[in-house]
């Protein structure tokens, strides 16, 4: 551990990390410990940080380990998509490969034995209801089972035989003999094995029982050599149980540390789920596109939308880790996004409800190349080439019949600038008088306001982007409203679904240079927003956009 440790901690954990060295602790060990049962979501992403960045700060190691004691609700799927979004998110950091619980069924087989051997646990008939009935109150202590007083040697042979196969599901559990009148329900003989005869995907059947929460994570933790094992608030009243667990097998051989429990506030963002379980509902119930569904806030989706490490990292930095539970604006987490966005998105021009636009004393059959700032807050901005032609591309808001003077768009006499090219002056426009529709408008450019002409400096209220209509790519826009609606009473999470989040724009006219735009790519569109190519459905002769986020930040600090 270097002497940069030595700077102030900047949260409670890094507090307890440094006291710990002052105490001689000499390494950091962390590990994010997801569950391979549903794809991460953003409040996963505070946890990875918080880990990683431990490990990073104290110059230490952190793993990714999966916790699959749970055959039934797990799977590959999710195994690929968690360690994809881990390393999307830590980058360069990136360990060599994940750790899995299931590694380390003969060690969490073995600490049971050991817990028998010691009198500690004791193996069970009772029905999980009837357990559940024994287990008392908050304020009534729990009933002692029937077999709490069952030998050591019966323990050691019904253990033996709950491995062999020679029990039902149910039938038997191993309990933690620890005190049915503790104040902490937990502490009251949980159960720390149980019969499961599913398959697992990746110890097959080599196993028929599988060990629970409270007594498989300490020991993953121990057996890894883990330091400090940070878990959300939930966990707290489980510390003493992780605590007797581990002080119960210490001479045990596998174990590398002595590792401690410490406990932060999960993150929650107003107005979005963070439980695998109700997301899952919502992929199962076909309401959106599969787990990477843009508008989900899992890091599948969030990236698919245009989200960066680097926003959702600053985003996790800025809202610290605290003891106590709040829910987070969610436009604290745009906020970020913005911020990293406006400095890195390329910009670039699209027309999403296009309206025809003649220049009429522009030459047909010519096209000019404008040059646009790519970074335009940059001064040495590279560059790119846009085509100006006599037909052009506006968009349908942009242009009004009648409006006050506020209106600093186009209407009929008026003037505005056209990013990166000329003023044109609307002369005229055509109208299809059954259906009020506007069809075109025709309008003359000064040929001279162009950057360096002789009346570019001319004082021009409006300023409107365009594309030019002989070369422009046509595609999709996706515009992105909320997924659910809150406001709604409904109690199961997929009647709260909103079908107005998704609105498809299929007309929309890009800049020629969208035909390249890479798979994943975030850009602004001039005075519209941010936009990123869908890395599932964008072609070239046919680019998909999905919504990332508004130009318009309402943060209010
Ligand atoms: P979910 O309730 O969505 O299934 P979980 O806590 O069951 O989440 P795990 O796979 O067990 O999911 O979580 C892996 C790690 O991520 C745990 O250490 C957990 O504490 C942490 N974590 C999960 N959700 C959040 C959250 N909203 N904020 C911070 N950390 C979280
Ligand atoms: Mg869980």
């Amino acid at each position: 551990v270097s002497e940069q440790t030595e700077n102030i901690s900047a949260n409670f954990i890094e507090a307890q990390i440094n006291s710990d060295i002052a105490a001689g602790l000499d390494h950091i060990v962390t590990r994010f410990p997801p569950e391979p049962n549903g794809y991460l979501h953003i409040g996963h992403a505070k946890s990875i940080f918080l880990n990683f960045g431990l490990a990073k700060k104290y110059q230490g190691k952190c793993f990714l380990r999966f916790d699959d004691t749970n055959p039934v609700k797990e799977g590959e799927e999710f195994v690929n998509s968690i360690e994809r979004d881990v390393r999307w998110l830590v980058g360069d950091q990136a360990f060599d490969k994940a750790n899995f619980a299931s590694d380390y069924f003969e060690y969490f087989y073995q600490a049971a034995v050991m817990l028998i051997k010691k009198g500690l646990a004791y193996v069970d008939d009772s029905t999980a209801d009837q357990i559940r009935l024994m287990r008392g109150t908050l304020k009534s202590p729990g009933q002692e089972s029937p077999f709490r007083t069952r030998s050591v040697e019966e323990n050691l042979q019904l253990f033996i035989d709950m491995r062999a196969g020679k029990f039902a599901n149910g039938e038997k559990v191993l309990r933690a003999k620890i005190d049915m009148a503790s104040p902490n329900i937990n502490m009251r003989d949980p159960v720390i094995y149980r019969i499961v005869h599913t398959s697992h995907q990746r110890t097959g059947d080599a196993w028929c029982i599988y060990p629970m929460y409270d007594l498989a994570h300490p020991l993953e933790d121990a057996i890894e050599g883990v330091t400090h094992s940070v878990c959300t608030l939930e966990f707290e009243d489980h510390r003493p149980l992780y605590d007797w667990v581990l002080d119960n097998v210490k001479e045990a051989p596998f174990i590398k540390f002595r590792s401690r429990q410490y406990e932060f506030a999960r993150l929650e963002l107003e107005n979005t789920v963070t439980s695998k379980r109700k997301l899952k509902a919502l992929v199962e119930a076909g309401l959106v596109d599969g787990w990477d569904d843009p508008r989900l806030p899992t890091l599948s989706g969030l990236r698919r939308r245009g989200y960066t490490p680097e926003a959702l990292e600053d985003f996790c930095t800025r809202i610290g880790v605290a003891k106590t539970n709040s829910r987070v604006e969610t436009e604290y987490l745009k906020h970020c996004l913005r911020e990293d966005l406006n400095q890195h998105a390329p910009r670039t021009m699209a027309v999403l409800d296009p309206l025809k636009v003649t220049i009429t004393n522009y030459p047909e059959g010519q096209i000019e190349m404008r040059q646009a700032p790519i970074y335009p807050q940059d001064e040495n901005s590279p560059t790119v080439q846009i085509p100006f032609g006599r037909h052009l591309y506006i968009e349908r808001e942009d242009f009004r019949e009648q409006a006050n003077n506020k209106f600093y768009r186009l209407k009929p006499g008026k003037e505005v600038r056209l990013k990166s090219a000329y003023i044109i002056k609307c002369e005229d426009y055509i109208k299809d008088e059954a259906t009020g529709e506007i069809k075109e408008l025709l309008c003359t450019y000064d040929p001279d306001s162009a950057t360096g002409g002789a009346t570019a400096n001319r004082k021009i209220k409006g300023t409107l982007h365009w594309v030019e209509a002989t070369q422009a790519v046509e595609g999709e826009v996706h515009l992105l409203g909320d997924l659910l609606d809150f406001s709604s009473q409904a109690e199961d999470i997929v009647d709260q679904f909103n079908p107005e989040s998704l609105r498809v724009l299929d007309h929309v006219k890009f800049d020629p240079s969208m035909a390249d735009a890479p798979l994943g790519q975030t850009y602004q569109f001039q005075r519209k927003g941010y936009f990123c190519v869908d890395s599932k459905y964008s072609k070239p002769d046919r680019p998909v956009f999905v919504e990332t986020v508004s130009l318009k930040d309402s943060f209010k600090g």
